[in-house]
């Protein structure tokens, strides 16, 4: 009996897209030089990829350190990891949404910021945003074959691996392109904390009409009032919660205000008693740890650049009986979950005005530049078209 031969990568047939005009990305090469178009004149989709004409992308904060060198990155690369677009290309095989239901030609989309292999132990264990053979869409270095790697373009490559969601026609771009960043991972924190609270979120299906008040009596803290921030306010109030957000930017806070949250500024805030507290903006690590009551818990979002480690007082942890948990990214269900809820309850609030300004794509860098001004809105968007 002969073993079975494992095809190398190079063998897998792949279906040739001529691109005419030619796709354009927009190529970062590093610190202070400005992005140039990048002209892909096709791509070879392996079976099961698909390519994507990006309707609109938005800048996220993670962009912005990129691009000002607070964290490391493999250069060439096309920024931008939160976009909506339209199927126009499908490798062999076909593929399938997170919900299982075939994808086609012409389908409204958005999709995952990370590729995952689906067999590793991490994919096994459901930490596919942590799978042993990663690649992120806005942090990968371009290479032969998978040149359209980010939203910074007008086209996107997605690999194989990549969760897919279907979006409905009727939901504006803008309150869209955030979700497979912001949304979804203010879904997957609000998720954890209610797990470690002993309470499960509902399908936020429209259609699903479960109890959505699983939060309820719980007293939640929200320190942040950026977008994922702001999103998980909105997700903790909905579920039934008694929410407080907290941003030192009186900006943000107004605009919290238009979402029905009470936002505050630090210095107003109680500084302990909460059973649950989100810490989302990276910079106020040791004001949630000390906000927290005996059993509740802390979800930490927002550290996702370097920074000083930050002092624990370790007897309080365990005196308190506390849970601190770290999120980041989020799974395909979670981004599925996050999805079904700006098409359902989340058309009540203005998330669609969190981008407050719009720039061609060949203005990149215009937009980035505004995007990290103070005062900035909370997203900045960018489109092909
Ligand atoms: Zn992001
Ligand atoms: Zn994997």
């Amino acid at each position: 009996m002969r073993a079975a031969r494992v095809r190398p990568a190079e063998e897998v047939h792949r279906y040739d897209v001529p691109l005419r005009p030619a796709a354009v990305a927009m190529a970062w090469l590093g610190v202070g030089l400005p992005h140039e178009a990048l002209a892909v004149p096709g791509v070879a989709l392996a079976p099961h990829d698909v390519l994507v004409a990006v309707e609109m992308s938005t800048i996220c904060g993670s962009d912005i350190h990129t691009v000002l060198g607070r964290r490391h990155s493999p250069t060439p690369l096309v920024l931008g990891h939160e976009s909506v677009g339209r199927i126009i290309a499908i490798g062999d095989d076909g593929t399938h949404g997170v919900d299982g239901a075939e994808l086609h030609i012409g389908d409204r989309v958005i999709w995952s910021v990370t590729v995952s292999c689906g067999h590793c132990d991490r994919c096994v264990a459901g930490l596919t945003q942590k799978c042993r053979r990663l690649a992120k869409y806005g942090h990968a270095r371009i290479e032969p074959r998978w040149e359209l790697t980010g939203g910074f373009a007008g086209h996107v490559h997605l690999r194989a691996g990549t969760a897919i969601v279907r979006v409905p026609e009727a939901l504006p771009a803008a309150a869209l392109a955030p979700v497979p960043c912001a949304t979804a991972t203010a879904w997957a924190g609000v998720a954890r904390g209610a797990a470690l609270r002993g309470r499960r979120l509902p399908d936020p299906s429209p259609s699903a009409g479960e109890d959505a008040q699983v939060l309820a009596g719980e007293r939640v803290l929200v320190l942040g009032a950026g977008l994922v921030g702001l999103t998980a306010a909105v997700l903790a109030a909905e579920f039934g919660a008694q929410v407080q957000l907290v941003d030192p930017n009186p900006v943000r806070r107004a605009f919290a205000e238009r979402f029905g949250l009470a936002a505050l500024a630090p210095e107003d805030v109680a500084e302990e008693g909460y059973d649950l507290v989100f810490e989302a903006s990276g910079h106020a690590v040791r004001a949630a740890l000390d906000a927290v009551d005996v059993g509740g818990a802390v979800v930490l979002l927002g550290s996702v650049f370097p920074a000083d480690p930050v002092p624990m007082d370790a007897e309080r942890i365990v005196r308190g009986l506390v849970t601190v948990a770290g999120v980041h990214n989020y799974t395909g269900p979670e981004l599925h979950a996050a999805a079904a809820f700006m098409a359902g309850r989340g058309r009540a609030y203005p998330f669609a005005d969190a981008v407050g300004a719009m720039h061609p794509l060949a203005a990149v860098d215009a937009a980035l530049v505004q995007a990290a001004a103070p005062g900035a809105p909370l997203r900045v968007g960018l489109t092909p078209r």
